[in-house]
């Protein structure tokens, strides 16, 4: 017996398959328009498309969406294709753009024209919205729509030649002005627009709305399974109109699923470039951003994304995510992937008195914990100069505390066993600058051979030998789960998070991360998992990028 299908969608194409409605073929597309960058809602409609076609031998179409001059742009076009491959998702050769169908477009128009199922209205798109009547008031005939087949095909063809301007006509379907489905209220086809388009250039001043380009741009493509998101639904009468009135057949079916909201962001790609545009971000591809690009330079990997995007599921019910399932898929990632190093990011100094002031040990330490089973390790150096988190360090310790403090013992990780035995302050204001400790030499490895118990354990670096380090710390974007959902009077913007971004100077990093390709993701040891900032970082300057915490909140 076959496994069941993962989901409604999936069992759709099984079914088409089964009845071979395509001759057996299977083609989706993921649509984007070129206005701006990939985001993780995007994500998981790449992974449905591409992972559709994957797993029942189709194709997937990578289809610029472009048929809107104002906004669009080449510098798009290119982060779009990145982002995809970086996914882990290859077109091959079905590369496509809408705005190649201009002509086989104006063609199909002129088919309606001529079947009169389309015409040119003189109305305003301001007049239009009103006479079209409400979901409970049926809508009023434009006094254009009786127009002739030949007078609508001569007005058309000098809409297209640029003999009017901007708003004077556009071309409607001629369906139902009384049709429950709004959308069927002889929907606009057509609008004149005198903008330059960045493939296009002038070439064309009458510019296609979206329900007329897109089922076409799929019925040209031979896509069969055209998935979009569920602000679609009303969309799919007209999309199925146009192609049945052309007479495509077989043709392309589209089925709705639920868009990914995510908490604690927006995904809007017109509200993403407000935080770009307004500089409340560094640029699309700040790590705090939700897009592909901020969430790659953040550190994230694509198996994290996709593990994620699975994770959540294709349904038909519209709902928020937890924010703390993607972090938790990305955790699950890095634990097996990133090698332990120690970063001491707010450093104390320690001088350990009884330590020979010219000597140096190696000290080998595992890259791994016990439960990844993976092998390899680096050494250590090991002085007389060290340092730990500040916080690793009290003076008045409240009962619990095991790490250091005055007369107390803690185990430096793969090192030894140190007492602090003096505490320096800085005479003005009465900070600890600097702690006096001795090591136990019989410790070493940190083991106890009298066999007395030292409950803590901290990390610490080698002050002669630490590489200075500039941290970048993340916390969400937002400060609320859904800032779309902004009170009275406000926007999304009075909902950014203040601290989302917190930056440490100073912070003191292991020698061994010298040697390592630029990309390699690390868990600093009790700090979280980072990666070199692929912009900002320098061989002699470090910038490393928290991509997140330690700690797992997400409830299994
Ligand atoms: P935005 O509202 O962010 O501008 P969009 O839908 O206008 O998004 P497109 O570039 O047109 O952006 O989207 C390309 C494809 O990605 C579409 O098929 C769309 O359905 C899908 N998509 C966009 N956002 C999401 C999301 N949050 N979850 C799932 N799929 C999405
Ligand atoms: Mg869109
Ligand atoms: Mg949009």
């Amino acid at each position: 017996s076959r496994a069941e299908p993962l989901d409604f969608i999936r069992a759709i194409v099984e079914e088409d398959l089964r009845r071979g409605t395509y001759g057996g073929r299977v083609v989706t597309r993921f649509p984007p328009e070129p206005n701006g960058y990939l985001h993780i809602g995007h994500a998981k409609s790449i992974c449905l498309n591409f992972g559709i076609a994957q797993e029942y031998g189709g194709v997937c179409h990578l289809r610029f969406d472009d048929t809107n001059p104002e906004t669009e742009d080449m510098k798009y076009v290119e982060a779009i294709q990145r982002d995809v491959r970086w996914l882990g998702f290859d077109w091959g050769d079905k590369l496509f753009f809408a705005s190649d169908y201009f002509e086989q477009l104006y063609d199909f128009a002129v088919q309606l024209i001529r079947a009169g199922k389309a015409y040119v209205d003189d109305l305003s798109e301001e007049e239009i919205r009103e006479y079209r009547g409400t979901v409970n008031e049926p809508g009023r005939p434009s006094p254009y729509r009786d127009r002739s087949v030949e007078e609508n095909l001569d007005l058309f063809a000098r809409m297209r030649a640029g003999e009017f301007p901007d708003g004077a006509r556009v071309l409607r379907a001629k369906i139902d002005m009384a049709h429950p489905n709004m959308k069927m209220r002889d929907p606009i086809m057509y609008r004149i627009r005198h903008a330059r388009h960045y493939r296009r250039g002038n070439e064309w001043c009458i510019y296609p709305l979206y329900d007329w380009a897109h089922g076409q741009s799929d019925a040209i493509e031979g896509v069969t399974h055209s998935i979009c998101t569920l602000e679609f639904e009303n969309n799919r009468e007209l999309y199925d109109w146009f192609l049945d009135n052309l007479g495509i057949s077989p043709r392309p079916r589209q089925y709705e699923f639920a868009r990914l909201n995510l908490d604690y962001t927006v995904m809007s790609k017109r509200k993403l470039l407000q935080l770009v545009e307004e500089g409340h971000v560094a640029g699309w591809d700040d790590p705090r951003m939700p897009t592909l690009a901020g969430m790659r330079r953040r550190g994230v990997t694509p198996e994290a994304i996709r593990t994620f995007c699975d994770r959540i599921g294709v349904a038909r019910t519209n709902s928020r995510v937890d924010i703390s399932l993607l972090e938790h898929c990305i955790r699950d990632d890095l634990n097996y992937r990133a090698p332990r190093v120690m970063c001491v990011l707010r450093p104390l100094k320690v001088v350990i008195l009884n330590y020979p002031e010219d000597q140096v040990e190696e000290l080998e330490a595992s890259y791994w914990p016990h439960d990844v089973p993976k092998e390899g390790s680096r050494p250590v150096p090991f002085c007389r100069e060290l340092y730990i988190e500040q916080d690793d360090f009290m003076e008045d310790p409240p009962k619990g505390f095991y790490r250091l403090a005055p007369g107390r013992e803690v185990r430096l990780r793969y090192a030894y066993i140190i007492k602090c035995v003096d505490v320096v302050k800085d005479p003005e204001t009465g900070q600890v600058v600097e702690l006096h400790c001795t090591y136990d030499p019989d410790t070493r490895g940190g083991s106890t051979p009298d066999g007395r118990r030292v409950r803590g354990t901290i990390h610490w670096v080698s002050a002669r030998h630490a590489l200075p380090a500039e941290v970048r710390l993340y916390d969400r974007l937002f400060t609320v789960p859904n800032p779309d959902d902004a009170e009275e009077g406000k926007t999304f913007k009075d909902y950014l998070n203040p601290n989302s971004l917190r930056v440490l100077h100073g912070c003191r990093i292991e020698p061994s991360v010298a040697n390592d390709p630029p990309d390699t993701r690390y868990q600093f040891e009790r700090q979280g998992y980072f990666i070199a900032d692929s912009v900002d970082s320098r061989p002699g300057a470090l910038v490393f990028n928290r991509i997140v915490e330690l700690r797992d909140t997400w409830a299994r």
